[in-house]
C-alpha cells in the first residue's frame, strides 16, 4: 500500500499548488484526478475555455476595432463553432502538458482515478477500468471544486438546453439564446455570444446583477450590453423550458414566454464532495457540497484541509492557487505572510471588469469618508490608439489618509490593469503615489496618474472651501 506525506485529491489550480508547495518542502505528495480532467474545471471546462474563446471571439468579430474602422468591420462573417473550438482545443491541450509537466517535474505522483474516502488517513481510488487501490497519507488536501447545479425541472441535452460545461460542445453558433443566471459564468457568456451576433435574453431572479461590484460599473456593462442587443429580465424566475422541434421555450413564472435557439443555464454550482465519501473522514458538507474550513483551510478534522472552489466564495482560480500553497505549507509547519492582501476580482464579459479593495457602496455604509477620482479611455492616447472610448478607470481615497482603498476598471485590460492598484495598496501607498508617477506614454496605466489628479482636485477642493470658510469665520471674530 502507498503511503504519502500528503493526498491531493483534484488537480485544479487549488490542488496543484498544494502539491508542488509540499514536494518543493521535500515531502512525498501525490495527486488523485480523474483520467480526461487533468487540470480540473479550469483548464478543461471553465477558466481556459472560456477565456480562449473569448480571445477568439475578439478576433474573428473584430469588434474592438470597429470603433476605427466601422460598425462593419469582421474578420470573418460566418463565424462557426469549429472556428471557436480548434484554438480552445490548442490551448487547452498546451495547458494540460504544462501542469503534467510541472507535477512530474517536481516528482509529484499522479494516481489515475477517482478517489473516495475510507477512514481518515485512508483512501481507496478507483480506476477507470474499474480496479481499486488502496492509499493513505499523514495529511489531505481536498480540491474536488465544483459542477454545474442542475435544477431537476430542467432537461439538460447537452445541445440546446445546456450548463456552462456543455457550452463547448454545441454544434453551432445558435441565432437566439437565454441565459439562466446573471452570475459572472452567466454574464461572460453572454456577452460573447452577443458579440457574435446572437439575440441574448439574460433571465436573473435578483433585481440586480454582479451585486459585489461597482455599481457604476455595472451599469456602464449593462448599456454596453443592451447596445449589443441583449436584453435583461431582472426580478424574473425560470418555471420550466420546453423543448420543441424548432427551438426551446423558456417559461417565466410571470408567465412571460421567450423562445431560442438554445438555453444556457448558469444558475449556481455544487461542490463535488457527494462521490467522495467524507463522513468516513469525520467531516459533513453543507447542502451545496461546499465544506468548511478555518483560516489556514483546516478542515474540522485537523489533518485534512481544503481548498480551492470546494469552499465557495470568490471560487476563483487564482485564489484557488494560493490556498493550495498555503493549506500545503501549514500542513509541514512552513510559515507563511499573515495576509493574502487585497485579491482582485477578474470578470472576463465584453467589455472586462476588475476591481480590488472596497466599492463605494460598502466604503458609505462603514461610514469611512472617501473621495473619487475618474480616468476616462477616451481621454487618453492609448484609448483613442486602441479604439476603446467607454473604458475608465475610478480610485476610491480615503479622504483622511489618502490611502487608496479601491481600484475600479472596466473596460480594455481592466484584468491586467487593476494589479497597478492592487500592488499600491498592498505596499500601503497614497494617491500621491500615483500623483507623482511617471507612466509610459500612451498607455492605460496612465489611467492611474489621471484619476490620481482628479481626485486630489476634488480633495484640495474641499480643504480650499473649508480653509477659507474658517478664515472668514475668524475675520469677523477679529473684527467684532
Ligand atoms: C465557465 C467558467 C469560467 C471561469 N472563468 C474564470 C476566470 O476567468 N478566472 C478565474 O480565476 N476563475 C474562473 N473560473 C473559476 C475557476 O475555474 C475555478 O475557480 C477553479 O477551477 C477552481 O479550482 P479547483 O482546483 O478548486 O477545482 P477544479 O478546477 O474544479 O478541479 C477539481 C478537480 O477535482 C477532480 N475531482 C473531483 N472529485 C474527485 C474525486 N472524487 N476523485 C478524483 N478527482 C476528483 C475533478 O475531476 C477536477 O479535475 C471559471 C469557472 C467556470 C466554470
Amino acid at each position: 500500500m502507498d503511503h504519502f506525506d500528503l493526498l491531493v485529491i483534484g488537480s485544479g489550480p487549488a490542488g496543484q499548488k498544494a502539491a508542488i508547495a509540499a514536494a518543493k518542502l521535500g515531502k512525498r505528495a501525490a495527486v488523485i484526478e480523474r483520467r480526461d480532467m487533468v487540470g480540473g474545471v479550469c483548464i478543461n471546462t471553465g477558466t481556459i475555455p472560456s477565456k480562449t474563446m473569448r480571445e477568439a471571439v475578439l478576433y474573428l468579430t473584430g469588434l474592438n476595432q470597429r470603433e476605427l474602422y466601422g460598425e462593419s468591420y469582421r474578420l470573418k462573417d460566418d463565424i462557426t463553432v469549429g472556428d471557436l473550438s480548434s484554438r480552445t482545443q490548442h490551448v487547452i491541450g498546451r495547458e494540460i502538458d504544462v501542469v503534467q509537466n510541472q507535477l512530474s517535474r517536481n516528482r509529484v505522483q499522479m494516481i489515475v482515478g477517482s478517489a473516495r474516502f475510507t477512514g481518515p488517513h485512508e483512501i481507496d481510488v478507483v480506476t477507470t477500468g474499474g480496479d481499486h487501490k488502496t492509499v493513505t497519507a499523514d495529511n489531505f488536501v481536498i480540491a474536488v471544486g465544483t459542477r454545474p447545479a442542475r435544477p431537476e425541472s430542467v432537461d439538460f441535452d447537452g445541445a440546446t438546453i445546456v450548463d456552462s460545461d456543455q457550452i463547448l460542445g454545441m454544434d453551432r453558433v445558435p441565432m437566439s439564446m437565454v441565459v439562466v443566471g446573471a452570475g459572472v459564468i452567466g454574464i461572460e457568456y453572454a456577452s460573447m455570444f452577443a458579440a457574435l451576433g446572437t439575440k441574448v435574453t439574460v433571465v436573473e431572479k435578483r433585481s440586480t446583477m454582479l451585486d459585489f461590484c461597482d455599481r457604476e460599473i455595472v451599469e456602464a456593462l449593462q448599456y454596453q450590453l443592451r447596445d449589443r442587443g441583449v436584453t435583461f429580465r431582472f426580478g424574473e424566475s425560470v418555471k420550466t423550458v420546453e423543448k420543441h422541434p424548432s427551438g426551446t421555450l423558456t417559461i417565466l413564472e410571470s408567465g412571460k414566454k421567450i423562445p431560442a435557439d438554445t438555453v444556457l443555464y448558469s444558475a449556481g454550482r455544487q461542490g463535488v464532495t457527494d462521490e467522495l465519501n467524507v463522513s468516513d473522514a469525520g467531516l459533513t458538507a453543507d447542502a451545496r457540497g461546499r465544506l468548511t474550513v478555518d483560516p489556514h483551510f483546516r478542515t474540522e478534522v485537523s489533518h485534512i484541509y481544503a481548498v480551492g472552489d470546494v469552499i465557495g466564495f470568490p471560487a476563483l482560480a487564482a485564489t484557488s492557487m494560493e490556498q493550495g500553497r498555503r493549506a500545503a505549507y501549514h500542513a509541514f509547519g512552513e510559515p507563511v505572510g499573515e495576509s493574502e492582501g487585497e485579491q482582485p476580482i477578474g470578470i472576463y464579459s465584453i467589455p472586462e471588469v476588475s476591481y480590488v479593495g472596497r466599492t463605494e457602496d460598502e466604503l458609505t455604509a462603514a461610514d469611512i469618508p472617501f473621495e473619487v477620482g475618474i480616468s476616462r479611455y477616451r481621454e487618453l492616447a492609448r484609448g483613442a490608439i486602441m479604439g476603446d472610448a467607454y473604458g475608465m478607470l475610478k480610485l476610491l481615497i480615503d479622504a483622511n489618509t489618502r490611502k487608496i482603498l479601491g481600484v475600479h476598471v472596466f473596460g480594455s485590460n481592466a484584468c491586467e490593469l487593476v494589479h497597478v492598484g492592487q500592488t499600491v495598496m498592498g505596499l500601503g501607498g497614497t494617491v500621491d503615489y500615483l500623483v507623482d508617477a511617471v507612466f509610459n506614454y500612451p498607455t492605460l496605466c496612465e489611467a492611474y496618474k489621471v484619476a490620481a489628479l482628479d481626485a486630489e482636485n476634488k480633495m484640495r477642493a474641499i480643504s480650499r472651501v473649508s480653509t477659507v470658510g474658517n478664515t472668514g469665520e475668524l475675520g469677523l471674530e477679529n473684527t467684532g
